[in-house]
């Protein structure tokens, strides 16, 4: 039985790749010396693969920045501004021309944007989205991929190159002039993948993996017709070359027969995500299709259960013959970190935890010990029955009292005293806000000092007493900045924390953090989710010393701050032992505890901020409705144990919510905050037409950029919002959280908002 790995990570063990490019963008390294890097990184990947045993091996996984990017810069999916600096270079695979396309060009008389970015399917990776448009003439401008496979050859390394597959890349772009069919794209785009699969053939590559991972998306059927056109097309011009088509992230369902039907040579199916999907592929799977079973997660932290995987590949085996079966990652290990192994610090990540964990490297040893499993080495699945044991009994995961409470939720719980109508009445009699009130959004600028202050207290370099008083005087000089701008409901502007989860999992039980688990979020940018291994718990309080101090310097009410139980799941490591709904809903409990604990110690405005509910829907709209069902429920939770006077709010960023304002609704916050002043209140329109009746803060200032808007601009927003909502209704607010700002700026922009909200309070 062969082994199959789809990806691996190619920021290195130690982020090196981050570290050359972020060294390059500043001109400290040369281009040689990045290219070095990178080749070592590919080296060091391969030979991890080649010496774990794996047949199928990837090459062209690597990406400077992004394997999507590299398919625009490859087929010549290059953006109409980018052209005159194509003109201007020699070699066409060159990293002026490709950083430019991701990150923006500002110099020689050329002012081009970056490309879009987005995130990748339900992941917390980010690709950039390619362009069509009618200027472009596809045709292969850089074969990366065949220079790869060349590489690892010369390596004695014969690798299976992995491309996204044309209809996908096709997809998962954007056509942005009217009037281009997609059929017709795709029929330009072929003769490009067409030469790149040749020149792979000639160079001797046995298999070539094309991802496919838009077929587990909802198509409609003329798009699905483009897979039989594009796969029929490809297969008549490389009849030598075996073609994997992967899926993953989800069930093919309602495209199965489609994916079947492709004339390729197997097929991959993520069975971590979508296990139900193995009996019906079975099924209808075609006698000269190989399977590739995606049986060890690919997007998360911990030890594969080889008795559930090995489950599922018998059953393969026993309908299709092992000959047929690949044993395979779920999807690629792009989205785990790198080695367990360089988590050695016990402080850290104890050695029972540990043990629990596989990272990248660890999942390939996974996959062989799956197959060896099946070849007879019972030793390795004995070992594996003892840690799946241990954990299911371990008293640091499960803690009856958390599991207790979950189980005696009630739909009171989730639900405020009385409704809005009667709240906000009670809330306007105490806090007495004017119209236009005027608030931020939590954060205040995350100066040098700040993060050097945080940093010395957690290298011990620094007393608890010594950070205090300088993180109070941080919080003062805020509180009176406040004051002076006579902003009305005022923010203590969260110095405290690095980062708006971390910050609340570092305090919980239940979560654990790692000191090298990297993984990329998009091009040199990585995160170090963490990890919630267990029952989640609060011991004690978490922000009501900060909370209650920045109040007792004012008079004005003073906003707590919290992150919302989605959010801290959706950036973290979730377990994999138990429903992601009632992680979610632990985590939520503990948020209402810090409510409460907040309203008792005088706080009475409450910002619970929810950034991620709408990044976790789910990729198949008919599962859209569970999701938000507990999604929604699990805010309400964290925010229904007070009083009616005290008033609840939540932050969103991005916030498209066409499609989801009744379930924004649902949340019943007394205030929402979102992001709009880019789209110039366009966001709004939704809430209008639903006749939203709770308070919003529309943000009337971008805070992606240092520029100050002036008064007049802000107050024409406003004046579009009030067209839409009742004034009543209306706060006045940034888009976000102010941590990437510098002060000065921050101050005018402040200033002036105040000033937009005075003109709107006489004016109406
Ligand atoms: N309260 C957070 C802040 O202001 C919200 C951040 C976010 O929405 N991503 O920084
Ligand atoms: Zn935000």
């Amino acid at each position: 039985m062969q082994t199959n790995i789809l990806g691996y990570p190619r920021i290195g063990s130690n982020r090196e790749l981050k570290k050359a490019n972020e060294a390059y963008w500043a001109g400290k390294i040369s281009l040689e010396k990045l290219q070095l890097t990178a080749r070592q990184l590919r080296r060091q990947n391969w030979e991890n693969l080649c010496n774990a045993g794996i047949d199928l091996i990837p090459s062209n996984d690597f990406s400077y920045y992004d394997q999507i990017l590299d398919m625009c810069i490859m087929t010549g999916t290059i953006p109409a501004r980018f052209k005159p600096l194509m003109e201007s270079l020699v070699t066409p695979g060159s990293p002026e021309l490709y950083f430019a396309m991701a990150r923006g060009y500002q110099k020689n008389g050329i002012d081009a944007t970056a490309m879009e970015m987005t995130k990748w399917f339900d992941t917390n990776y980010h690709y950039l989205v390619p362009e069509f448009d009618s200027s472009q003439q596809y045709r292969l401008l850089y074969n990366k991929c065949l220079e790869e496979f060349k590489e690892a050859l010369a390596l004695g390394i014969h690798t299976k190159p992995v491309l996204i597959g044309p209809v996908s890349f096709l997809l998962l772009g954007k056509i942005k002039e009217e009037g281009i069919e997609e059929t017709v794209l795709l029929d330009q785009l072929l003769p490009v993948y067409i030469t790149l699969l040749q020149s792979l053939q000639q160079a001797g590559a046995t298999w070539v993996q094309l991802d496919e991972p838009t077929l587990v998306t909802d198509l409609t059927p003329a798009q699905r017709e483009l897979f039989q056109h594009a796969y029929t097309r490809i297969r008549e011009a490389v009849p030598a070359l075996k073609i994997l088509l992967t899926t993953y992230f989800g069930a093919l369902q309602d495209n199965a027969r489609v994916a079947v039907q492709l004339p390729v040579d197997a097929l991959h199916i993520d069975l971590v995500r979508a296990p139900e999907q193995l009996d019906p592929i079975l099924d209808i799977l075609p006698e000269q299709l190989q399977l590739s079973v995606g049986v060890v997660n690919g997007r998360n932290i911990w030890k594969n259960n080889y008795e559930l995987s090995l489950q599922l590949i018998r059953k393969a085996i026993t309908s299709l013959g092992e000959e047929r079966v690949l044993i395979a990652s779920s999807c690629s290990l792009l989205h785990t970190p790198y080695d367990l192994e360089l988590e050695t610090d016990e402080t850290v990540l104890t050695p029972q935890i540990k043990n629990w964990m596989a990272f990248a490297k660890q999942k390939v040893y996974e996959v062989i010990a799956l197959r060896d499993i099946i070849a007879g080495n019972t030793a390795l699945l004995k070992a594996n029955q003892a840690t799946m044991q241990e954990k299911s009994t371990a008293a640091i995961i499960h803690k009856p009292a958390v599991k207790a409470r979950l189980a005696a939720l009630t739909a009171a719980d989730a639900a405020r005293k009385n409704v809005f109508p009667i709240r906000q009445k009670a809330q306007e009699e105490i806090l007495k806000l004017p119209l236009f009130p005027t608030t931020t959004i939590g954060s205040f600028p995350q100066t040098e000092d700040i993060r050097k202050l945080r940093a010395d207290f957690k290298k011990g370099a620094i007393s608890k007493d010594a950070y205090d008083t300088a993180m109070r005087s941080a919080i003062q000089d805020a509180v009176q900045l406040q004051e002076n701008l006579r902003i009305d409901v005022l923010v203590h502007g969260e110095f405290e924390r690095n980062d708006m989860v971390e910050y609340f999992g570092e305090q919980l039980e239940g979560f654990v953090f790692t000191k090298n688990g990297w993984v990329q979020s998009y091009g040199s940018r990585c995160v170090k989710p963490p990890v919630i291994y267990g029952d989640v718990q609060r011991t004690a309080p978490m922000t009501v010393e900060w909370s209650s101090y920045a109040q007792s310097l004012t008079d004005k009410p003073m906003k707590g701050m919290l992150t919302g139980p989605v959010t801290i799941l959706q950036w973290s490591f979730v377990r994999d032992d138990q429903p992601r709904a009632d992680t979610t809903l632990q985590i939520a409990l503990a948020i209402r505890d810090e409510v409460t604990d907040l309203e008792k110690a005088g706080i009475r405005v409450i910002q619970v901020d929810e950034p991620a509910i709408r990044e976790g829907l789910p990729l198949r709209k008919a599962d859209w409705q569970s999701y938000l069902d507990w999604a929604v429920k699990a805010f309400r939770v964290s925010v229904s144990g007070v009083e009616d006077a005290t008033q609840i709010h939540t932050h969103m960023c991005y916030s498209a919510f066409n499609d989801i304002i009744s379930n924004i609704a649902a949340m019943d916050a007394d205030v929402i905050t979102i992001e709009t002043s880019r789209s110039q209140m366009e966001l709004l329109e939704v809430f209008s037409t639903f006749r939203y009746p709770y308070e919003i803060g529309p943000g009337v200032y971008d805070i992606h950029s240092p520029r100050v808007p002036n008064v007049a601009e802000m107050t024409a927003l406003l004046e579009k919002a009030i067209q839409l909502l009742p004034a009543r209704n209306i706060w006045v607010n940034p888009d976000c959280g102010l941590k990437t700002r510098k002060w000065p700026e921050t101050e005018q922009a402040l200033r002036n908002m105040v000033a937009a909200a005075r003109n709107m309070r006489m004016a109406v």
